[in-house]
């Protein structure tokens, strides 16, 4: 059992997901906050103690053990390539990324331990298995997955979305898909399965942004000391 400190990385934390990440980050002493990195040039060199880069001065951050990345796709590429050169583990909520920059993730997990979701929450977790055991149960009957997020959610469908579309595929569903952008909705998720005079809703209400931040940082405790691969939230749990 290693009781050092965990270094970690923060990208994207001047966000919303980002800022949950340092409040929290700074509640526990198994951690330690080494950097935080934002898009643009920051307005404090340092922010609580943090030393803050700019995205283009990343390369400067001192030692880590694992980067957390609440970024934007476009911040992805090279928050993981620092990583790879660092051989740092990794852990990203960005949602919206790539079919290219998943292939980079792949790719990156045969040399460093790395865990990517699209929703880092228990509940979703367990969504996503009753998801797919309605979908074997329920094929033939209509699947639709309709996400509600705030106005300012750039994405859409939600990175979750897919994800539980995905679920229901596997299940054997076709499952179609309506995106909601209103008010300052942190995140739902209802899958419907339709058949002829009767229906079935599971839904998952996000209140607060905060059960994302703590699953993030758990899984970074966890990755430590792991070998390479791409491992799940659900891999990391205990
Ligand atoms: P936000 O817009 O509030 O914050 C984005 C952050 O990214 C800011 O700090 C910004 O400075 C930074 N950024 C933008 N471009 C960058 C670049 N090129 N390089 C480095 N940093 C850059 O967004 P948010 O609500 O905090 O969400 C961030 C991401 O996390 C989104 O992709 C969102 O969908 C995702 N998200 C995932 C989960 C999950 O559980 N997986 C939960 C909530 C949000």
């Amino acid at each position: 059992m290693n009781n050092t400190p965990l270094r970690v990385l923060i990208h994207g934390a001047s966000g919303r997901m980002g800022k949950a990440l340092l409040r929290l980050a700074a509640e526990d002493e198994s951690l330690q906050v080494v950097g935080a990195v934002v898009g643009r040039p920051p307005s404090q060199r340092v922010i609580d103690g943090v030393p803050h880069f700019a995205a283009r001065e990343m390369g400067g951050a001192p030692a880590f053990d694992v980067a957390i990345d609440f970024s934007l796709p476009e911040g992805f590429d090279p928050i993981l390539a620092l990583c790879v050169a660092r051989g740092a583990g990794f852990v990203s909520g960005t949602t919206g990324i790539s079919p290219a920059q998943r292939e980079a993730l792949a790719a990156s997990a045969g040399k460093i331990p790395l865990v990517w979701a699209s929703n880092f929450s228990l509940g979703v977790a367990v969504l996503d298995e009753l998801v797919e055991r309605a979908a074997q149960a329920l094929a033939a009957w209509d699947c639709d997955i309709v996400e509600s997020h705030h106005t300012q959610k750039k994405d859409a469908p939600s990175g979750t979305a897919l994800t539980l579309g995905a679920a229901a595929q596997r299940g054997g569903a076709q499952p179609h898909y309506a995106s909601l952008r209103a008010g300052d909705i942190v995140g739902e998720h209802l899958v419907q399965f339709t058949g002829l005079g009767e229906r079935i809703e599971l839904v998952h209400r996000a209140t607060n942004r905060d059960i994302f931040a703590r699953g993030a940082l758990h899984a970074a405790r966890r990755l430590r000391g792991k070998a390479p691969g791409s491992y799940r939230v659900r891999d990391l749990l205990d």
